[in-house]
């Protein structure tokens, strides 16, 4: 009878962790809440993609500590399944990511962001250095672990790496947690859901960096 009851209460808690597990990857509509968060910052007056194109994304991941916290994505709607098909198996096999949270939270401000390796997605603004549009303008590219994975590329025979922290960060060869390479969990599931990895760029290197192109 014990035996039984224990057994039966195992199976009660085995099922709510999996119920709570699937229920914490899931995408929602942009609320009003979170889109006057927004503006100004990652949602400027000249930004063109529709709020209802957005998704705010809910996660959980692993920190470097191998504590469990929850992070939050703004994204394109058209890549918000497989950010959570993503993160649920980088959850799954305890992948360590530092922190995701809304780039409004640095009042949009990338270098802040990056400096504090946070994970983020969505953000109307150029590409540092240009005045085309960055895939995060569309909120269809994804910065992972970032002060851990910079960009990195020389101008007039000098290294520019971004962020400007991450120096110790750019010299691939190394081995450290967090590094993206070809062998790396992220790499492996954002390329097969038909990503591309700013680590492949012949130009310059973006290590964090994973974008799809939505025909
Ligand atoms: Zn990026």
């Amino acid at each position: 009878m014990l035996l039984a009851v224990v057994l039966l209460l195992g199976c009660i808690t085995l099922a709510l962790s999996q119920e709570t597990e699937t229920a914490s990857f899931f995408s929602e509509e942009i609320s009003d809440s979170v889109f006057a968060l927004m503006q100004g910052k990652s949602y400027k007056k000249d930004t063109t993609i529709p709020r209802s194109e957005l998704r705010l994304v809910h996660v959980l991941h692993y920190d470097f500590d191998g504590n469990i916290k929850q992070g939050e994505i703004i994204c394109n709607k058209a890549i918000s399944k497989d950010l959570e098909d993503i993160f649920s198996t980088l959850f799954e096999n305890k992948y360590p990511i530092e922190k995701i949270r809304p780039i409004d939270e640095y009042d949009a401000d990338d270098e802040c962001s990056m400096t504090d390796n946070n994970t983020s997605c969505f953000n109307w603004r150029p590409i540092a250095g240009s005045k085309k549009l960055s895939a995060h303008s569309q909120g269809l590219a994804i910065d992972i672990n970032p002060l851990y994975n910079p960009m990195v590329k020389t101008r007039n025979g000098k290294q520019i790496v971004a962020p400007r922290a991450s120096s110790a960060y750019a010299n691939r060869a190394k081995s450290f947690p967090g590094k993206i390479d070809r062998n790396d969990l992220c790499y492996k599931l954002f390329t097969a859901k038909g990503f591309s990895w700013g680590g492949n760029w012949k130009s310059s290197k973006d290590y964090q960096h994973f974008e799809k192109r939505i025909p």
